[in-house]
């Protein structure tokens, strides 16, 4: 990376990097603890920055943000030993006497970029991985979560080892500007559109890169299930954080024949979550600033909502709404909703369903309420998506042993556990020889007999 005099910072960390110091465990493991020391000890700053960004409750900054993130520390504290060891590999005959392994590097100075939906989440999450690697990182928040994006900034400064770890705060331009220059490897978290600019900015320096992307994420309610549950569950995951979540359920396809039980159940979840007004509701978040406010307000204008559809524009609130009577062609089936709208679609056959999703491209995550093993089965080898979810939502992606990642229109690479740690790392192989034995064969000129002993010890000892 050549110094830039916009980020003087760059040059520290490459300073560093180069000196090594990021490889040792013992740094590792110290980021990593200093990190929950961050997380435990700033948990009220961290709560109250996310309620003025969002009205985010202290709770669901616990269940979403810093809870989950504590615990990914837990576990890579508890892994980490051994994901640096190297791999042992057998070698062939022909090889010996050699020695082959090959370990998991780190890629250098890491750039991550955040989107401001789960603003610590998605920017920590990426750097634990990043840390257990042993790289150096530069941390962009999202600008639209800017008490998040102070915290971070404040607390990272104080917490981590400066000369490793940094976050540059700004919009737009200021990421436009980061992005000339050479990081190791790019993680960004956002949206479709500006996934393309970065991948674009990433080419000129050829640097790899993983986008964590969004998309329509389907969640499909058979005939065969307990509806109420399935009704409970949907509620809870579309209207967590006021429907602001990449793997919220973006629309519901319900069999026809429960569709009815499913909406009254669905509606009656919102009343026991939220009350009879979620306006007044302190678990109730509100949408993150003017321009998704108005966004959504577009997209629900010409519908008659069957449950919800109440805005207030002075505290740029979205109630929770239910539209019924949506086709697969209509306009807010076009785009990612992003807020607490939900459609529901009707099928009477679950290849309707299946042929539904298909023109998703690819959702982040699917979602299937099914108690025959056979649907399950099919829905599963008949879609695409980054992850799946059976009977319930969202936790696939809390599980530190599960990846998580999108494919196609919702990105590709994968972090959570060891797979953030093998994003954030790449395979350096390693083979030792010993000097003898050193036969002429393998030396030209090539012909006669020697190409023909050549050939069987090829063939047969490769
Ligand atoms: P966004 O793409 O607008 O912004 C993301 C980041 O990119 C921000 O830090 C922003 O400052 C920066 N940025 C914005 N415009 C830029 C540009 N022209 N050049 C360079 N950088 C730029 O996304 P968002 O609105 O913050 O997030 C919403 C989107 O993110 C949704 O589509 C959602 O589904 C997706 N998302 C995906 C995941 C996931 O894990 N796959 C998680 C959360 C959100």
């Amino acid at each position: 990376m050549q110094k830039n005099q916009d980020f003087p910072e760059l040059g520290v960390l490459r300073q560093t990097f180069d000196r090594g110091i990021t490889r040792h465990f013992s740094w590792r493991r110290s980021q990593l603890l200093a990190l929950e020391a961050f997380l435990i000890e700033r948990e009220e700053a961290i709560a109250e920055a996310l309620y003025d960004d969002f009205r985010k409750s202290q709770e669901e900054t616990f269940l979403t943000e810093t809870g989950y993130l504590r615990g990914e520390i837990r576990f890579a504290l508890k892994q980490l030993k051994s994901w640096m060891k190297p791999h042992r590999v057998s070698i062939p005959l022909i090889y010996q006497p050699g020695k082959g392994y090959f370990s998991r590097e780190p890629y250098g100075i890491v750039l991550i970029i955040g989107a401001w939906n789960y603003p610590l989440n998605l920017c920590l999450a990426p750097l634990i991985s990043a840390i257990a690697a042993g790289n150096c990182a530069v941390v962009k928040p999202s600008e639209h979560a800017r008490h998040t994006s102070k915290v971070l900034a404040e607390g990272l400064g104080r917490y981590l080892d400066q000369s490793a770890i940094c976050v540059i705060e700004g919009g737009v331009e200021e990421t436009k500007a980061l992005l000339e220059e050479r990081f190791d490897y790019i993680f960004f978290t956002g949206s479709q559109a500006v996934g393309r600019e970065v991948m674009s900015a990433a080419a000129r320096h050829l640097t790899p890169l993983t986008l964590e992307l969004g998309g329509k994420c389907p969640c499909i309610v058979d005939a065969d299930v307990d509806i109420r549950v399935a009704a409970r569950r949907i509620v809870w995951a579309k209207f967590l954080n006021a429907g602001q979540t990449c793997i919220a359920p973006d629309y519901v396809l319900v069999h026809k024949d429960v569709e009815n039980e499913l909406l009254s159940c669905m509606r009656g979840a919102i009343i026991d979550f939220y009350g009879d007004d979620p306006l007044l509701s302190p678990d109730y978040p509100r949408i993150i600033n003017e321009n998704h406010f108005h966004r959504l307000e577009n997209l629900l204008s010409g519908f008659l909502p069957w449950s919800g559809g109440r805005t207030d524009p002075q505290e740029y609130y979205v109630a929770p709404t239910i539209l019924q009577g949506v086709t697969l062609e209509a306009e807010i089936m076009k785009s990612e909703i992003f807020g607490p709208l939900l459609p529901v679609i009707i099928y009477e056959d679950i290849d309707d369903a299946l042929e539904g999703i298909h023109r998703g491209r690819n959702p982040l995550a699917l979602y299937l309420f099914s108690s025959d093993p056979g649907v399950q089965e099919r829905v599963v080898r008949q879609s695409r998506s980054g992850g799946v979810c059976i009977n319930d939502l969202l936790f696939q992606a809390s599980i530190h042993r599960l990846p998580f990642g999108g494919i196609g229109g919702s990105g590709f690479g994968a972090y959570h556990g060891r797979a953030g740690f093998n994003t954030f790392s790449f395979q350096r192989s390693v083979l030792k020889r010993s000097l003898y034995p050193d036969p002429d064969q393998r030396y030209p000129p090539y012909r006669g007999w020697k190409f023909a002993c050549l050939r069987r010890i090829v063939t047969f000892f490769h």
